[in-house]
């Protein structure tokens, strides 16, 4: 990652990021560009540095911002029509501190709408586009970050991931992902999605960078009670001789051949590098997925009763009565995928059916923790793909929300858990699609998973 110094001049580097959005335009990564002040911002850092005084450790950085962080710099959308003309009164916690370090946030990235998908073909902004392949999707929600990096725009971009929206992207276009612990990063100024599960992280080409950026922004913040006290720096663990258990389950029938291979390739990657792999099964993971679409919708419907056009948000025109201004502003203002996410989690959360639904994945969630905490007695990291395929075609499961959730099998039950858990390119299929491989650990163990990456990542520039 280039830092602006004596040599490096930060206005370059915002410059040169800034033709590489021209260049990559029809890709429609960005929601919003903020050029003027992306050069303001690292003129100011150039004559810093001329005066010798001290600068960040991220001085003159260009970077991507996911657009549901809020920041009083633009407008933040969350890609929705609900938002498109929001401008936030305060900035999130996590851009105040990249902000500290001298980053430059040059533009606000595509995603789904409210973070719900998996591949951003659920934006408000229209689709974003694979870096591999045109024709197929980004992953998502965080797609336009993801892409962002893959197309060397920016050396790293900020994403959130509640059920995978960081991990899937990655490994739809060949970086690394991060989600980290529950906790480590102040959720503080990004729009709730569900808010037992929501983290923050970033994409980057390496596990060194990856690291760097997450140093920066973990740590305790008074504005988000579930915010953990840091443990960035604590050390991780040694990484000679990790006991590694490949989820058996995640490898099976249904699962990619392609993907096996590039999971497999890794295996043996690790294991000549002195790390044991032993295959671990884990039922309760099948549930995973209908744990996270109860416990998340549930979430996302309390969330997202605030949008009621009266506060702030879209305000539907031409209205006679107050029943009519709700209905019809969160009608217009919603796309089609937030509106199904609040009609289920009203339905779990319902007094007939709230034992049947909410109560009983509340109760499997609990068993799915118990059962990590199990395994991680005997492994010290688990290794699966990220998703059953590489990225899909653009519009292959738009119409089919169940084939979409699908998706996700893989990624939600670390979210559920807490854990961390990332994304790192792991080989690419003879079409030339990227893979990912998923590191989980236990919590807090986020630094040994990236150590354990960087042994096969790319190598820092
Ligand atoms: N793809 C998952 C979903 O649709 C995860 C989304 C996310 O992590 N924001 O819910």
């Amino acid at each position: 990652m280039k830092v602006a110094n004596k040599t490096t001049k930060a206005v370059d580097l915002v410059q040169a990021a800034l033709s590489k959005i021209e260049e990559y335009k029809y890709y429609n990564i960005f929601i919003s560009i903020n050029a003027d002040s992306a050069l303001q911002q690292a003129a100011k850092i150039d004559q810093r540095i001329a005066n010798g005084e001290k600068v960040g450790k991220l001085a003159g950085v260009p970077y991507a911002l996911k657009d549901n962080f809020l920041s009083r710099e633009g407008k933040t959308t969350a890609a929705s029509r609900m938002l498109k003309d929001f401008a936030a009164p305060i900035t999130a916690t996590a851009v105040k501190k990249l902000e500290e370090e001298g980053a430059i946030m040059i533009g606000r990235t595509n995603l789904d709408a409210f973070a719900h998908g998996s591949s951003t073909e659920n934006s408000y902004f229209g689709p974003t586009l694979n870096s591999q392949d045109q024709t197929r999707v980004a992953g998502g929600s965080s797609g336009g970050s993801a892409v962002a990096v893959a197309l060397g725009i920016v050396p790293f971009a900020l994403g959130s991931d509640t059920g995978g929206s960081i991990r899937q992207p990655a490994s739809y276009n060949g970086v690394v992902g991060i989600k980290p612990t529950f906790g480590t990063v102040s959720r503080y100024g990004v729009v709730a999605m569900a808010s037992s599960t929501d983290t923050i992280g970033c994409f980057a080409n390496t596990a060194t960078d990856t690291d760097l950026v997450m140093s920066i922004l973990s740590g305790q913040d008074p504005k988000d009670p579930t915010s953990l006290s840091n443990f960035w720096q604590n050390k991780p663990k040694p990484d000679q001789s990790l006991r590694i258990g490949l989820i058996s389950d995640f490898m099976a029938e249904g699962v990619d051949p392609e993907v096996k291979d590039c999971i497999n390739h890794c295996v043996s990657k690790w294991q000549k590098n002195g790390h044991t792999v032993e295959n671990i099964s884990m039922p309760i993971l099948k549930y995973g997925l209908a744990i996270y679409y109860i416990v998340q919708t549930a979430e996302v419907a309390s969330n997202l009763s605030r949008y009621d056009g009266v506060r702030y948000g879209h305000r539907a025109q031409d209205i006679t009565n107050l029943n009519e201004l709700y209905g019809k502003s969160r009608d217009e203002g919603f796309m089609t995928e937030n509106n199904r996410r609040i009609m289920i989690g009203n339905f779990v959360l319902s007094s007939g059916f709230f034992d049947a639904y909410y109560l009983k994945a509340q109760k499997a969630r609990t068993l799915l923790i118990n059962a990590y905490n199990d395994v991680f007695k005997k492994f010290d990291v688990l290794l699966c793909p990220v998703a059953p395929s590489p990225a899909f075609k653009i519009g292959e499961n738009v119409n089919d929300p169940l084939a979409m959730y699908l998706e996700d099998a893989m990624s939600v039950p670390p979210s559920m858990a807490g854990l961390p858990a990332i994304s790192i390119p792991a080989g690419t299929t003879k079409a030339g699609l990227t893979v990912g491989a998923q590191l989980i650990g236990a919590r807090q163990s986020d630094r040994t998973l990236l150590n354990l990456a960087s042994e096969l990542a790319k190598e820092p520039n």
